[in-house]
């Protein structure tokens, strides 16, 4: 773990193994943080906010330390990307030039956005004083992120929180901490100073949840399951944290009858397989307009049999392992229950198969038939499991795509404009891409409507989060009784 600058082991020496989903071979022994250890690092972030210089530094040199991290994580990208495809089973093209290199934009991005951070402009509302405000950090924030994207939502998490003056603690999933350790190393090289960026690795029941509770700790920002979301918010509740929330999706995915399918194919498949599908954006409801529904799937199918699975190492591989066996029967049995509550499976459903016996495979699975209400197109699946659906008239569409507890992400394909923006306003998401799906920036908000949570990651919207504005009033008169008094006590003057 890495608390008030130092590399340190738990204070029970207990350790956790970290597993290769794709041969199951151990490939580290990480510290495990049990309460002791988690308020160890909570008063180290407390003592770097309320004493340490990280706050206290102007925007231009926090920016500068950003700036040298960035620059030593693109020198140490290729090793961080193995690291993480390794570690969690996503392909090392991904990894490599996808995941690591976006978000070492994401830091750059957050650097320079630091420094333009605005309150409104001071000026003299009463008339008799100047109020000025002031956009200052929160205090000390808890980031806890999940498996699917370790190191991306490290920085989504840490990357607006510390960058504004903020201590915090991070706390990655149990299961791929690998390159977690290695963002906070990269910070460490780059200056920040001691206790300003913590990492304890350990239980979310246990660790996570001395975050939320602890009174030390100023704001929790969680990206995870919804369930875990509601866990957060009502552990947090007891000290009246401030939380940020980026949680589950089921991502409507609308065809409509004028479409180019050639190019909703294409994006079904990046937008249904990226990362395995563990990921909260994922195309997983494809709601087809009837006319062309057929034409889709025939072509739809004829691509997910061209899908290489292998090993995550390999740059010929277009799906590696899930990120854990226990994910891997999840997956699966969501697939099985499906079918068994009438959805027609048309590809997949099963492992690897038995050369990949070894890792948590899922093949690229399509159910067909799937009604808007059965379980496997109302829950997060997390796997590459995608729901074909069937509408006729657009406000069908609407309905199907709104009625998710969900309301993270969701893409419409279509060439009439009137069609595009009109459903892009009536879908219930956070992000709504218009004949694409997926694409986000460095300078794009992204965060859920509905029970994907609330706030943004991302974009500058983001440093609003990590940020509380003061109000301050200098009076301007200098006399004793003031034109208002007399409002409480005594006469006008
Ligand atoms: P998870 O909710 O199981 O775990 C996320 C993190 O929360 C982990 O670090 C875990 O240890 C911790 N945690 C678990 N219980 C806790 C508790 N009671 N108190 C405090 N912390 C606790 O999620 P996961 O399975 O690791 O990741 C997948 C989920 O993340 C999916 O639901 C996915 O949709 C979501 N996700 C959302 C976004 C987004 O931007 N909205 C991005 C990526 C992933």
């Amino acid at each position: 773990m890495f608390i008030g600058g130092e590399w340190v082991a738990a204070h029970t020496e207990a350790t956790t193994p970290v597993v290769s989903p794709f041969d199951g071979r151990k490939i580290a022994d990480v510290a495990r943080a049990d309460r002791e250890d988690t308020k160890r690092a909570i008063d180290a972030a407390r003592e770097a906010f309320d004493r340490g210089p990280w706050p206290r530094m102007p925007p231009r040199a926090r920016a500068e330390v950003y700036l040298k991290a960035a620059k030593l994580l693109g020198e140490r990208a290729t090793a961080i990307a193995e690291l993480e495809s390794r570690n969690q089973g996503k392909t090392i093209k991904q990894a490599a030039d996808a995941d690591i290199p976006f978000s070492i934009d994401n830091l750059v991005f957050y650097a320079g956005a630091c420094r333009t951070l605005d309150a409104h402009s001071p000026q003299e509302f009463t008339g008799d004083g100047t109020t000025i405000f002031r956009r200052e950090p929160v205090g000390v924030v808890a980031s806890i992120t999940p498996w699917n994207y370790p190191f991306m939502m490290a920085v989504w998490k840490l990357g607006p929180a510390l960058v504004v003056g903020n201590t915090v603690v991070l706390k990655p999933a149990s299961w791929t901490p690998l390159s977690t350790l290695e963002l906070a190393r990269a910070f460490h090289d780059a200056g920040l100073p001691a206790g300003a960026l913590n990492v304890v690795i350990g239980p979310g029941e246990e660790a996570g949840n001395e975050l939320c509770r602890n009174p030390k700790v100023d704001m929790v920002s969680l990206t995870g399951d919804t369930a875990t979301g509601r866990k957060v918010m009502e552990a947090a509740s007891g000290t009246v944290k401030r939380t940020q929330l980026e949680l589950g999706g089921k991502a409507p995915f609308i065809v409509f009858a004028d479409a180019d399918v050639a190019a909703a194919v294409e994006g079904a498949m990046v937008g249904g397989f990226v990362n395995g599908g563990q990921d909260c954006t994922a195309a997983t409801r494809l709601i087809i307009h009837a006319s062309v529904k057929e034409k889709f799937l025939r072509h739809l199918l004829d691509r997910v049999h061209e899908v290489r699975l292998g090993d995550p190492l390999a740059r010929s591989t277009d799906l590696g392992p899930l990120v854990h066996r226990s994910h891997q029967k999840k997956v699966l049995a969501a697939v099985e229950h499906g079918v068994s509550e009438g959805a027609k499976l048309r590809s997949g459903g099963t492992d690897g198969g038995p050369k990949l016996k070894d890792g948590a495979f899922v093949a690229p699975t399509i159910l067909d038939a799937v009604a808007p209400d059965m379980d496997v197109a109302q829950k997060e699946v997390f796997g590459p499991v995608l729901d074909v659906m069937e509408f006729t008239t657009y406000d069908e569409a609407i309905t199907i795509a709104n009625g998710v507890e969900y309301g993270l992400a969701g893409s419409l394909w279509t060439n009439d404009l009137r069609t595009a923006l009109k459903a892009a306003h009536a879908l219930r998401f956070g992000d709504v891409w218009i004949n694409d799906h997926l694409p986000l920036g460095s300078e794009t908000p992204h965060g859920g409507f509905k029970q994907s949570g609330f706030g943004k990651d991302l974009g500058v919207d983001s440093l609003y989060d990590y940020t509380a504005v003061k109000n301050i009033y200098v009076d301007l008169t200098g006399v004793a009784r003031k034109s208002w008094h007399y409002t409480v006590y005594g006469d006008p003057a």
